[in-house]
């Protein structure tokens, strides 16, 4: 069964890991869509190509999502070339990773505007198409770090603790318009953003999660599936941990 047969979704940074996986997940379930990213442009049209084999339409957008004119300027290219925006995926995001003592003005404010500040800038931008519409999912990235803390992860926690209170006051302001907002708290996926760690913090990190194994971009890719889906009509203002029981 196709799950999302007719819509039309926006995702940010999906050249490489989760992003791509949601974005080739997307396809599976027969979305239109439309993502973005920065710095790998290769990938990003590679990925255009490979979306198209689904029989679905897809392009990919060069776009900053820390940047507020960007996202208003990617909105508008997205409704002028797909007619409509039902679901947005905020998932770009970046680590800057170090100890409070070490961290800079510029690593706090480079992860603070990636990921927090990206959050807002594209939710902001879709509100508009979606109140037209009077319907729209929003599914914001955000960490079990972001619930928990993590030593040497100061920047990154905030952002993602920050976008937990943004997804749940979107969902208060926007529930009357049939708009949904809800988030995702990722454990520890395996993409390139963990592949920088410690081969032995990895294993450290695998033996200490009840279900034995780092998550895949397609665990995650499911779950934002069924948020973005018709089966979660009722749910708005949640945060859905995807993390193999590594949060119980
Ligand atoms: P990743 O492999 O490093 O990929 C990050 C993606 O975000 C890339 O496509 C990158 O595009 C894009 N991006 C970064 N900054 C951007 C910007 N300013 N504008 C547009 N695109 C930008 O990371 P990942 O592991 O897939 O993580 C994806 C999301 O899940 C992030 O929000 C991350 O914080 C969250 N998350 C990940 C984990 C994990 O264990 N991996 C756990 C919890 C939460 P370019 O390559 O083109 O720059």
């Amino acid at each position: 069964m196709k799950l999302l047969e007719g819509k039309t979704a926006l995702i940010t940074g999906a050249s490489r890991g989760i992003g791509r996986g949601i974005a080739l997940k997307f396809a599976e379930h027969g979305a239109n869509i439309a993502f973005t990213y920065l710095s790998s442009v290769e990938k990003g049209q590679a990925l255009e190509k490979e979306l198209e084999t689904f029989g679905i339409k897809a392009k990919g957008y060069r776009s900053d999502a820390a940047d507020f004119k960007a996202a208003e300027d990617l909105t508008n290219a997205v409704i002028s070339d797909f007619s409509a925006i039902d679901i947005l995926v905020n998932n770009a995001g970046i680590t800057r990773d170090t100890l409070l003592m070490r961290m800079t003005e510029q690593q706090w404010d480079e992860v603070i505007n990636a990921n927090l500040k990206s959050v807002f800038n594209l939710t902001k931008a879709v509100t508009k198409p979606m109140l037209k519409q009077r319907k729209g999912s929003i599914i914001n990235m955000s960490s079990v770090v972001g619930v928990k803390g993590n030593a040497g992860q100061a920047n990154y926690a905030a952002s993602k603790a920050g976008i937990i209170g943004f997804t749940k006051s979107v969902a208060l302001e926007l529930g009357s318009r049939n708009i949904r907002s809800n988030a995702i708290a990722p454990g520890f996926i395996e993409t390139e953003m963990t592949g920088a760690l410690d081969p032995k913090v990895v294993e450290q990190w695998r033996e200490n999660i009840p279900l034995k194994r780092g998550g895949t971009p397609e665990d995650i890719a499911n779950a934002t599936v069924f948020l973005a889906s018709d089966m979660s009509t009722y749910i708005t203002g949640q945060v859905i941990s995807v993390c193999g029981g590594m949060l119980t």
